[in-house]
């Protein structure tokens, strides 16, 4: 199968794809084909074995056809269960990784990918820079830490993090170099492409990214949709739908490709938290992106949702494409309402992220309320414990791998926004 860009005619191989993450046009990759598949209506087993079927398609032919088994085994050592909320609702937990976010499923596959493609040069290491918002650049160092033959640079928003996001950014050490820029997520961004396209340092370093527009983020995260339809489907002889807590469309762009691959999956309902450019757009038809807004909900801080290209090339036609999905904005004052609530009715603890999902479900109608659904739930509630706890007037236990990670000593280096200052710490 060849991935072409969402900007011309130039198509690659999936290794390929992989290794550049962008495009040389500076457009992101699509797959030629939606190869579909027959799902038997059984219990689908085990994440890593759906994953070996629904994207060996995608693998075969390449590279590293042989070794999609092996990536897999390696990507997905942690559970991705469903936990049933009330009857028809069920929380899609996606936070049991080694970071407590979904984030980890993608970057340890892309991690696991690269080590097979890239040849070890020790002299030489390849790095990856990746901008964060908060959860991402923990996922990939955490993917990549000690991992022969790379290096890791993060650059996150100073003090516009969590304090528990904050101490996984900078907890690593070793072939990590964790970089708090005194300024905006959009400034990191910023810098990390400054960097790629400074000539001189790209001479000095062997750079990548690791950011969401890589297909290795997209292609694994179709895999928690396929077990979790196929597993509703089974229990409720029903097709599930989702409601999924949305920022620069990574997560859901899964869900809506996993659908075309002939899953059984009905609606797919985005939950914004006010970085509202994708519920604007559905209803205007204007594509307006603008510079991001702080909230509680931080890892979802996206004013120009990336994946919106390519959903967008997927789905020309507008009035096709806003039928294909729907999309709620939910401002911050909700949000700690809604953790509140969820709190009160079911005992249980929620994230600012997958709040924004269960409010936007509760505001369903009731008649589609009447079929399976299921909220994604993005992150562990204990990573953001300065907005759940006095939310909900409980400490949140903290789950093991997080515990790990917060007994480290944390060291960042502060820098300004400026090219200048990074690569001096490059
Ligand atoms: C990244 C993130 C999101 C948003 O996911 P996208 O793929 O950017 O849409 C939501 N919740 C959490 C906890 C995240 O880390």
């Amino acid at each position: 199968m060849r991935w072409y860009s969402t900007r011309s005619d130039h198509s690659t191989t999936l290794s390929d794809a992989l290794s550049e993450g962008l495009a040389p046009d500076g457009g992101l990759y699509v797959p030629d084909a939606w190869p579909a598949q027959d799902w038997p209506p059984e219990k689908p087993g085990a994440p890593a074995t759906v994953g070996g079927r629904l994207l060996q398609p995608f693998f075969a032919g390449d590279r590293l056809g042989d070794d999609l088994g092996g990536i897999l085994s390696d990507a997905l050592n942690f559970p991705l269960p469903l936990a049933s909320l009330a009857p028809n609702l069920d929380l899609l937990e996606l936070y049991h990784g080694p970071t407590a976010a979904f984030k980890d499923v993608g970057a340890r596959f892309l991690a696991a990918a690269l080590t097979r493609l890239i040849p070890v040069d020790r002299d030489r290491p390849l790095t990856i820079v990746v901008a964060t918002s908060g959860d991402t650049g923990g996922a990939v160092a955490a993917a990549f830490h000690r991992l022969p033959g790379f290096r890791v640079v993060v650059l996150f928003p100073n003090g516009q993090v969590s304090p528990r996001q904050a101490h996984q950014l900078s907890a690593w050490g070793d072939n990590v170099v964790s970089l708090a820029v005194e300024g905006t997520f959009d400034d990191c961004q910023r810098l990390a492409k400054a960097a790629f396209a400074d000539p001189e340092l790209s001479a000095l370093h062997r750079f990548s990214s690791a950011n969401s527009i890589n297909v290795g983020r997209l292609l694994p995260q179709m895999i928690y949709y396929a077990t979790s339809s196929l597993e509703i489907r089974v229990r409720e002889g029903r097709p599930a739908s989702y409601v999924i807590p949305t920022g620069n469309l990574g997560n859901a762009l899964a869900a809506i490709w996993a659908r075309r691959l002939g899953l059984p999956i009905d609606e797919i309902v985005l939950a914004t938290n006010a970085n509202q450019t994708i519920p604007d757009y559905l209803s205007t038809g204007q594509w307006a992106p603008r510079s991001s807004i702080a909230t509680v909900a931080n890892a979802m801080d996206v004013g120009d949702p990336s994946n919106m290209e390519r959903l967008r090339h997927l789905v020309p036609e507008f009035e096709l494409l806003r039928d294909s999905i729907a999309a709620h904005p939910v401002t911050d004052a909700q949000i700690v309402e809604e953790i509140r609530r969820v709190h009160g009715e079911f005992g249980r603890a929620i994230c600012p992220h997958t709040a924004t999902g269960t409010f936007v479900y509760e505001q369903l109608p009731k008649a589609k309320q009447g079929k399976p659904w299921v909220v994604v739930a993005t992150a562990h509630p204990a990573k953001f414990e300065t907005v759940v706890e006095p939310a909900i007037g409980e400490t949140v236990p903290l789950p093991p791998a997080l515990a790990e990670i917060l007994a480290l000593p944390a060291r960042a280096i502060k820098v300004s926004p400026s090219l200048e200052s990074v690569s001096k710490e490059l």
